[in-house]
């Protein structure tokens, strides 16, 4: 690899403090960028063509084959690359034992009126906020072959490092678009695909529905689930049934059990 590599020691390298500073949202939205974790993570997304701004690695990794890998397949877009010590990856993933690769990315963002264009099984989320949750989604999204998630309204950022932590390698896979709730219902209205919603309060068993795609499964927020107004914009109420005392499933659980019943005739080992 003939890549330039920097090395920095300092915290207060003024490259190292922008990159620390996209563990806040506001940053993150402001330079369009987001951190991912890992080599595997990071190869991944290097492979499925993400845009790299820049690479830090940790110092006496750069020989190893699957580094050089990493640098050879972004070798392209000529990110910058850093080497650093250890305690500098800390600092920037913000716990003890971080990865030997950390990676800036650009956001990718698809325009609701674009996400017609793949049909199939599309996840909507209104008001999620739990980063854990909607990384957890994304994972099970990619694992089940959903087109992508649509983030309706104010909901916790997909490229939070929690979020891009708990989808395990699979954000590279996954589309992303946000829209406002009156955006979704237009849309919704404009394509007539069947709107699947999930709620607690009706008896409509999950399992007694023929899912037919294109198709969008709709999932509700932690604490207040789906808001009237888009609950009355599905074509379709479910619940998935419970016993016990257990008042609700985590938003996580739930739409993977709806991902798996909706494609079980497309899942096979
Ligand atoms: N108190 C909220 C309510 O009454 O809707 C609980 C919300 S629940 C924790 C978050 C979301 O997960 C719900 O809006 C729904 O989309 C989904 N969910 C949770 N349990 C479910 C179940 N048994 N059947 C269908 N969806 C469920």
């Amino acid at each position: 690899v003939s890549a330039e590599i920097r090395q920095i020691t300092s915290l207060t390298n003024p490259e190292i403090k922008k990159i620390r500073s996209l563990a806040q949202r506001k940053y993150r939205e402001e330079e369009k960028l987001f951190i991912t974790e890992g080599l595997r993570h990071a190869l991944e997304a290097a492979e499925a063509g993400w845009a790299f701004r820049t690479l830090v690695i940790e110092e006496n990794v750069k020989d190893k084959d699957l580094v050089r890998r990493l640098l050879d397949a972004c070798a392209k877009q000529n990110p910058l690359i850093l080497e650093v010590p250890a305690h500098i990856m800390e600092s920037i993933s913000k716990r003890d034992n971080a990865q030997n690769v950390i990676t800036v990315l650009e956001q990718k963002w698809m325009a609701l009126e674009d996400a017609q264009n793949h049909e199939g099984l599309w996840v909507a989320l209104e008001e999620i906020r739990d980063p854990g949750n909607l990384g957890t989604i994304m994972r099970t999204a990619d694992a089940t072959g959903a087109k992508g998630i649509i983030l309706i309204e104010n909901t916790c950022d997909p490229y939070s490092l929690e979020a891009i932590r708990a989808s395990m390698g699979s954000f590279p896979h996954v589309r992303l678009v946000r829209c406002s709730r009156q955006d979704f219902m237009t849309w919704a209205e404009k394509i007539k695909w069947p709107v699947i919603g999930t709620h607690l309060k009706t008896t409509h068993d999950y399992r007694a529905v023929s899912y037919k795609f294109p198709a969008v499964l709709l999932m509700g927020n932690e604490q207040a689930g789906l808001t009237d107004e888009l609950a009355q914009a599905c074509t379709a109420l479910v619940k998935i049934p419970m016993r016990g005392k257990a008042d609700s499933l985590n938003v996580s659980v739930a739409t993977a059990v709806m991902l798996f019943e909706m494609n079980k005739a497309e899942l096979k080992i």
